[in-house]
Parts: structure tokens; C-alpha cells; sequence
């Protein structure tokens, strides 16, 4: 239920922040009760329309009746599950079931109802049920039971008093906590606002996540190579893991042994980490592209959308390739970003602008590499700047001159490992034969002693300059 706010209060936006809990055994154990006992909560739901339906009844469905019919079960229905966290789940279902029918309503025939159990299912919890304490969360269980204090990971990017509710969630074996706040829209000092006037076109690309042409003929590039090597050494990890396993895999109807079990495990913890370490380069990609907008006080991105062509079948490797870019995610969390720093955003269409000169206007067939050059006005420049040029122009933006004033160069995901030298992917083979543990960083093979050790017994006082002269050589 929405809160009623003051009118003409500053405006807010609500946004979530994922960590994971630092658990005790018996801590996990009453945690995974819960949300067994919420997923209880969710089973009976599900039963209770399906007898209803058998009758030819109405379904019970709004979130008032739901909760009446909770009431009537009585306390301990659902082990330690307090009513409020009840509550989350019913409200949950409702809000499906009312998603679902205002889809089929409006023609959409593959909208389906809520129909299917879940062992787990999440559970919230609203302002003023919880307590938040620097990095301590109690979570509220039922009357006369212990108090439930678990510890967050790491430090929440909201001030507590944002905090509107908090979600219990798992996910591949581990628990996690989903904090949302309501943010305040970034202010700026008088002379320092963004200024909507000002257009910068986005060229979404796979190498480059973003490319931006702002006024002034200003660039931005973040490149995306270390989110590409991401996506290239977890696609031949699970190959590999699949090719080992793939002689102890269980047959159709086969119950899968303790072995396959404890593989599958592994699997998901190593699915479940790579769409971590994905999606956290994509966040800090965009948030790159949004300081430099602010800091150049521009206050419209025209983002080009090619979502339009993702549906065209382009063959087993390429059909990877738009797969991993995830661009609906990158649309959003720059989106979502924007909003926060006060910033438009308007999806442009994009066809034809990564094939159109900037200056001269001229159609030019695809370059195979990142380099642009007109046939017509021997005009010369990056592929996606380019596009992200033209993107602003589509938008109003049209003041880009063909010539840019300086790129600035970001990298995404450079927190990913196999990208630093101190951060040793173990996806990656050792550089060194028989190397365990990090291979450092890589060194220059020595020069041979014995060779210099005669030259300056012969000549001692050159010996100096020879040793330099010879590492310089080398
Ligand atoms: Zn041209």
C-alpha cells in the first residue's frame, strides 16, 4: 500500500540495494523456516482457490479477504512466520493475480494465474515491523519466540531513516537481503542543474556498453571487453564442467546420484556469481555515463534502442552474443540512474544511425573494425561515437560537430577478476607451468650473468654502462 506523502515534498524515487546475511547455523536454519513457512503460506493460498474453483466459486483473491481468512487460521499456523510477513505473501499473490488479469483482460492469452508451489518463497517486511542498527537487522518472528538479529554483509548505501522495507530473499544456496529506500532526487546548487536543452546521444553496443556524444562534440567510451571476457570464460567453464560430468549425468527418470546432486550445486553458485559479477559492471558502467553527464550539466540522454532487431535469428554464436549483452538491463540501470540524478531519458530509435556519415549525411556500408570512414568526405571516426552522435541529432541534440573534442576513456568491470594481475581468475589456466596460486605479475626473463660478469672484469671502468647499455638493448 502506498504511503500517502505531503504534497509539494521533494521528490523521491525508491531504489534496492542486495546484500548478502552473515549467518550463524542456527541463524540459517530459522531463516530457511521462514521462508519454508512462507512458501506454506503461498501452497495454502494456491489450495484454498483451487477448491473454489472445484465448487465453481469465486476466487479469493484481494489482499483484505486474504488476509481475514490468515486471521481465522490463528496464531502458529506458520511456525515462527509473524503475521506481517504472512501478510507479505499474500499481498504478493494478489498482486500477481491482479498483474495476471489485467494482462488477459487486455488480449495478452500466455498470462497465467498464479498456479505453482514454491519450496521458498520471499518475504517483506515494511517500516516499523524490523529494526535496522548500522549493519544488524532484526527480523520480526512470531510472539514468544527469540529475537532474530542476523548481520548484513557489508555497509547499506542509504541513511537508515530511507529504509522502507526490507526483503528476505535465496538465491543459490546463499541468503540475501533486499533493502529498499526512498532517495531523494539528486539537487544541484543554482548554476550547476543539468540543463534539459542539453542532449547527449547513447549508443549501446557490445564492446562498448555505452558510447556517448555529448554537446560540444564531447565523448565518452566505456568499454565492456572485461564483461566480454566474463561471458566468454563462464560460457567455456560450463562446457567444461558439463563435458566432466556429462557420464555420471542421471538418465530421464533416473533419481540423480549424491555426486550429480553436489554438482548441480556447484553450478549454481558458479551461474549464480557470474550474473553477480555481470550485472554489478553494468551498474558501475552506467553510473560512469551518468557522472560525466552531471558533471558537464547535461539533462537529456537519448538512448538508442535496438531492442527492435534482438528477435531476428542471426545464427548460434550471435544469437550468444545478444543474449549476453543483457540490454534491457543496461537500459534500465541508466534509466534508473538518471532519474536519480535528476536527468531525462528518451529511447530513440537507432536504425541506420551507426551507417550514417555525421558530416556529409552519406549512407556507408558497415565497417568491419571500430573505425568509420566516409567514402564521399574521407570524414573518419569511432563506429559507435559516431552512432551515439547521430542518436543526439535524432533527439535535438543537433549542435554535435563531426569533429570530437576530446573522448574520455572508462573501463566496466574492472573490479572482475583476470582483469588486475592481483586478482587471479582460477577460470583461467596458470601462466606457468606448474604455478599454484597467483602467477604475479609478469617480469622480463633476466639477463644472463656470466655474459656480463666477463665484460667488466675486462674493462672495469665501462662496466657500468655496458650493464645499462645491455638493459637497454634487451
Ligand atoms: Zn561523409
Amino acid at each position: 500500500m502506498p504511503r500517502r506523502r505531503v504534497p509539494k515534498s521533494p521528490r523521491v524515487v525508491y531504489r534496492t540495494a542486495r546484500s548478502r546475511l552473515r549467518v550463524t547455523r542456527g541463524q540459517r536454519r530459522r531463516l530457511l523456516a521462514l521462508l519454508v513457512s512462507a512458501g506454506d503460506v503461498w501452497a495454502c493460498v494456491l489450495e484454498l482457490n483451487a477448491w473454489r474453483r472445484a465448487r465453481q466459486d469465486r476466487p479469493l483473491v484481494s489482499y483484505q479477504a486474504l488476509c481475514r481468512e490468515l486471521a481465522l487460521a490463528g496464531p502458529g499456523t506458520f511456525g515462527e512466520l509473524d503475521s506481517a510477513g504472512a501478510r507479505s505473501v499474500l499481498r504478493r499473490y494478489s498482486d500477481a493475480w491482479f498483474a495476471a488479469a489485467k494482462r488477459r483482460k487486455e488480449g495478452d492469452r500466455t498470462a497465467r494465474f498464479p498456479r505453482r508451489r514454491r519450496a521458498l518463497m520471499p518475504l517483506r517486511w515494511y517500516h516499523g515491523t524490523f529494526t535496522l542498527a548500522g549493519r544488524r537487522l532484526r527480523i520480526p518472528v512470531t510472539r514468544g519466540r527469540p529475537p532474530l538479529w542476523v548481520r548484513l554483509d557489508r555497509h547499506l548505501p542509504y541513511p537508515p531513516e530511507q529504509v522502507r522495507s526490507v526483503t528476505l530473499v535465496y538465491d543459490a544456496g546463499r541468503m540475501w537481503v533486499d533493502v529498499t529506500a526512498e532517495v531523494p532526487v539528486a539537487r544541484y546548487p543554482a548554476g550547476q542543474e543539468p540543463d534539459r536543452a542539453w542532449v547527449a546521444g547513447v549508443d549501446l553496443g557490445i564492446i562498448h556498453p555505452y558510447a556517448v556524444a555529448g554537446p560540444g562534440g564531447r565523448r565518452l567510451l566505456v568499454s565492456g571487453r572485461a564483461i566480454r571476457a566474463e561471458h566468454r570464460m563462464h560460457l567455456a567453464d560450463t562446457k567444461a564442467r558439463r563435458k566432466a560430468v556429462a557420464r555420471r549425468a542421471p538418465k530421464p527418470g533416473q533419481k540423480g546420484s549424491r555426486r550429480w546432486r553436489h554438482y548441480r550445486r556447484r553450478q549454481r553458485l558458479a551461474e549464480a556469481r557470474h550474473r553477480r559479477r555481470v550485472r554489478q559492471a553494468q551498474h558501475e558502467a552506467a553510473k560512469t555515463v551518468i557522472a560525466w553527464t552531471v558533471a558537464r550539466r547535461i539533462g537529456t540522454l537519448a538512448v538508442g534502442d535496438p531492442r527492435g532487431v534482438l528477435h531476428l535469428d542471426a545464427g548460434r554464436r550471435h544469437n550468444q552474443r545478444t543474449r549476453d549483452w543483457r540490454i534491457g538491463h543496461l537500459i534500465t540501470v541508466l534509466k534508473d540512474k538518471a532519474e536519480l540524478a535528476g536527468i531525462g531519458l528518451q529511447l530513440v530509435d537507432e536504425r541506420g544511425t551507426s551507417s550514417t556519415c555525421p558530416a556529409c549525411r552519406s549512407r556507408i556500408p558497415k565497417p568491419p573494425g571500430r573505425v568509420l570512414a566516409c567514402p564521399a568526405c574521407q570524414y573518419t571516426g569511432h563506429r559507435d561515437l559516431v552512432a551515439a552522435a547521430n542518436i543526439a541529432a535524432r533527439a535535438g541534440g543537433g549542435t554535435t560537430p563531426a569533429i570530437p573534442a576530446g573522448v574520455t576513456h572508462r573501463r566496466a568491470g574492472a573490479h572482475l577478476p583476470g582483469v588486475a594481475p592481483s586478482r587471479r581468475d582460477p577460470r583461467r589456466r596458470a601462466h606457468h607451468r606448474g604455478a599454484h596460486g597467483s602467477p604475479g605479475r609478469h617480469r622480463p626473463a633476466r639477463a644472463s650473468p656470466p655474459k656480463l660478469a666477463r665484460e667488466s672484469l675486462a674493462t672495469p671502468v665501462r662496466s657500468l654502462n655496458t650493464a645499462r647499455n645491455y638493459r637497454q638493448v634487451h
